[in-house]
């Protein structure tokens, strides 16, 4: 388990750090809440131990802002507070702490509570994959993938960046199923995601979004470079070689559409469908291809 330690004793730090990694947790430390938030933001944990009282705010500010401001839903919270308290415990999960430890820690107590808080952490984990994914290819399921790329969106719009959208189609998918059945069909699926996974970068977020059509989102992507990107996710599902039950194998193929953000554009939903349009005449110009849609004009830089 990763573990954020909040509190303005490096002292106090120094012992937490000690007994978590005894415990088998790794960890980091933050002193004010201002770094805590800072640490959250850029990397993963699963839970945050931080003390009532902080240099610039409140423990309880702490849990508040985390939960409401950052939107971290899956984040299990922890608050360490004075022996003395007697009241207000309510108030404190109210704010959004999970669990609370009186200081000093009784470590048998607080190792007992971490493994409560381990599979708390581990359910939501897996609640949250399910709810996200898809089954059959661990990409992203439709209604994910199309938050993830309204989020994109509005960053590449805030920052002035590019955003290209790919749409992806397996070619007469019907005859596959007919011909080796609804298993090969499947393999067939994820062998796609899997050569696109292993073609594109680690940021460009892949979605079902049906049966056997995908499609990809790919930030800081110029057009050239997607286009670029998509012929090589073309060529490498063409050098795929499906394993068939029989002993043979099934080769395949893909049309793909590619759209790109424009200054006009509203919302991630425009580009879906203009990379759709593309999809479109790809399959119409013959399949295995790659299409861009062509009311489009090119930016400034590449045309001409
Ligand atoms: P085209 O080249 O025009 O795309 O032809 P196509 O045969 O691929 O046509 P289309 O894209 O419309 O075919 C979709 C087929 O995909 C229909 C359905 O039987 C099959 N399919 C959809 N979801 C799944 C799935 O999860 N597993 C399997 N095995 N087949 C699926
Ligand atoms: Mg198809
Ligand atoms: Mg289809």
């Amino acid at each position: 388990m990763r573990i954020l330690i909040v509190d303005d004793s490096p002292h106090h730090l120094n012992m937490m750090v000690y007994e978590l990694n005894k415990l088998g947790c790794s960890t980091s430390v933050a002193q004010t809440g201002a770094a805590a938030i800072d640490a959250v933001a850029q990397e993963q944990f699963d839970v945050v131990m931080t003390d009532i009282r902080l240099k610039d705010m409140t423990g309880l500010e702490l849990c508040w802002h985390l939960r409401t401001a950052q939107g971290l839903r899956h984040l299990y919270l922890i608050l360490m507070i004075p022996g003395s308290m007697t009241e207000q415990f309510h108030e404190l999960v109210e704010a959004g702490a999970d669990e609370f430890l009186r200081k000093p820690l009784d470590w048998k107590w607080t190792a007992a509570r971490l493994l409560a808080a381990s599979r708390v952490v581990a359910m939501q984990r897996d609640l949250e994959r399910l709810a996200t994914t898809d089954a059959l290819t661990g990409a992203l399921n439709r209604r994910r993938f199309l938050e993830r790329g309204a989020e994109e969106f509005t960053r590449s719009r805030r920052y002035d960046r590019p955003l290209s959208v790919v749409m992806l189609d397996i070619d007469h998918f019907k005859r596959v199923n007919d011909s080796h059945g609804h298993a090969t069909g499947d393999d067939a699926i994820r062998a796609t995601v899997r050569a696109c996974k292993e073609t594109l970068r680690a940021c460009d977020i892949v979605g079902r979004l049906g049966g056997e059509e995908f499609a990809v989102v790919m930030p800081e992507t110029t057009p050239v470079n997607a286009f670029t990107a998509a012929q090589r996710v073309r060529e490498r599902i063409a050098a795929t070689a499906v394993p068939l039950p029989s002993g043979g194998e099934l080769r395949l193929t893909v049309s793909l559409g590619l759209s790109w953000m424009t200054a006009t554009d509203p919302g991630i939903e425009p580009l879906l469908a203009r990379a759709d349009a593309g999809l479109y005449r790809a399959k119409n110009a013959g399949r295995n291809r790659v299409e861009i849609e062509p009311q489009i004009t090119l930016p400034r830089s590449l045309a001409g």
